[in-house]
């Protein structure tokens, strides 16, 4: 996951920090060279971090921090909010033109993932019933127009196409022609990428903004190439004045140096970040969540949102009542881990709750996707009798099951064990509760 390595240092300043009932200014500036070093190493761009540390200084060495009961949580608050105003401060939507379709072009170096963002949106706007209008403009490199094809078959989006032998201007045209002639309220433009900025590039995207007018222009750079992303960024934006960023690959091991200069040095906010190859892999992006997120302090509000947007809520009134009344089976039990699974990787949602971030680091402690494959593999392999009526599974049932599912005796008695304790819970609970789980009886 992004940032791990600059989380854990900033958390060790912090910590450092928290505990003290006062403050000197030598232990601002020793926290501060810390926190100047940590960003270095994160890659974030030299001039970016001496104003940042400089900003954070003064204002953490002024009277009412020194003189505050803990001294330390105000530096902390004062690094997050200086860190959230260094990506933008506040969200920066997409615009929506009054005068449909809102027409984006996307821009970007190829690889950087434009085509894969380009389905990603438009199945971002789709969720919020727009509908969105594809266009395959990217004539050059191999395969991408199949690609966005397939994306926009598997989403349900059309997808406007000339082949490869049309000028990606002319494309570009008849596709916003399309998308007005159609009734569709957004039109996204994927275009050709080149490994490095060249004029040709560059000349084409012109030519392409100037017959289409795009609302939005979104560069989309990859979070893992570090400083080189904001060169990108900066370059494209001399000549083309982009509207917004799109940082892919966050998901991946990147030290973060892109999501925290990208912003200062090119004036353009970023508005969505890409945490995976999955189509719906694309958050819109918020500053202020983002560095909770790199300070260790977890990000609630997404989850919860992801949790809105993703889980049945009929099912989980049926789960609840099911829990409540003690009638949880195996079959419920996989339905669960399913719904958490839509949710998004298990790394990634342990990151967004407060303190979770630090805690998978510890060894007792890892919920990874293996271990649930596992958990999944053994419930999968019963019949389902057993998964209805768990106490049916004696020893021998244990041993079939478990050679079933490629696992041990062990793993199987450890998963039954640690179900039962769950139901018993469940039960306590809906005893408690009272029959309809409306009353406690003990009030
Ligand atoms: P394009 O040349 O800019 O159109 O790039 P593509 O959309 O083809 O993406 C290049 C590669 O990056 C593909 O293998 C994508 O699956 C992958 N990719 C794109 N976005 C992400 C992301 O957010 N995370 C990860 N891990 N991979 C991504």
């Amino acid at each position: 996951m992004a940032f791990e390595g600059l989380t854990s240092r900033l958390q060790n300043v912090f910590s450092k920090l928290r505990g003290k009932g006062k403050v000197s200014e030598e232990d601002v500036t020793a926290a501060m060279r810390e926190v100047r070093l940590a960003l270095l190493e994160a890659d974030v761009n030299f001039k970016v971090v001496k104003d940042f540390v400089s900003k954070v200084k003064e204002k953490a060495i002024g009277k009412e921090v020194m003189d505050s009961f803990t001294p330390g949580m105000v530096i902390i608050d004062i690094v997050n909010k200086e860190m959230t105003e260094l990506m933008g401060g506040s969200q920066a939507k997409l615009v929506k033109s009054n005068k449909p379709p809102t027409v984006i072009m996307m821009a970007g170096l190829q690889g950087a993932g434009k085509t894969t963002t380009s389905g990603k949106l438009a199945k971002l706007l789709q969720k919020q019933n727009s509908r969105p209008l594809l266009v395959a403009g990217d004539i050059y490199r191999p395969a991408a127009i199949k690609q966005l094809e397939v994306l926009g078959e598997q989403i349900n989006v059309p997808v406007f196409s000339l082949g490869d032998k049309t000028s990606p201007v002319e494309i570009a045209k008849q596709g916003l022609q399309h998308a007005k002639d159609n009734g569709h309220d957004y039109v996204i433009i994927d275009t050709a990428g080149r490994l490095h900025v060249d004029e040709e590039l560059m000349e084409e995207l012109k030519q392409i903004h100037s017959v289409v007018n795009p609302d939005e222009v979104l560069l989309v750079v990859d979070a893992m190439t570090g400083q080189d992303a904001v060169n990108v960024a900066e370059s494209f934006n001399q000549q083309l004045t982009l509207t917004g960023v799109v940082l892919t690959k966050l998901d991946g091991d990147t030290r973060g140096g892109a999501a925290l200069s990208v912003k200062a040095v090119t004036g353009c906010p970023i508005k969505f970040a890409a945490l995976g190859e999955k189509i719906d892999a694309l958050e819109p992006f918020h500053p202020e969540r983002m560095a909770s997120r790199i300070l260790g302090m977890g990000d609630m509000l997404s989850l919860i949102e992801k949790a809105q947007s993703n889980i049945d809520a009929d099912k989980a009134k049926e789960m609840e009542r099911k829990m409540r009344n003690a009638e949880f089976t195996f079959e419920d039990f996989l339905e669960q881990m399913d719904q958490v699974k839509k949710l998004g990787p298990l790394d990634q949602l342990m990151d967004m709750i407060p303190g979770m971030g630090k805690m998978k680091q510890t060894k007792d402690l890892k919920v990874d996707e293996k271990q649930m494959g596992r958990i999944e593999a053994i419930v999968h392999s019963m019949t389902t009798a057993e998964k209805q009526q768990p106490d049916i599974i004696n020893h021998n049932r244990r041993k079939r099951i478990a050679a079933g599912s490629g696992t041990s005796l062990a793993e199987v008695n450890r998963l039954i064990k640690q179900f039962d304790e769950m139901r018993r819970v469940m039960k306590q609970f809906s005893d408690m509760m009272g029959p309809k789980g409306g009353k406690n009886k003990a009030m």
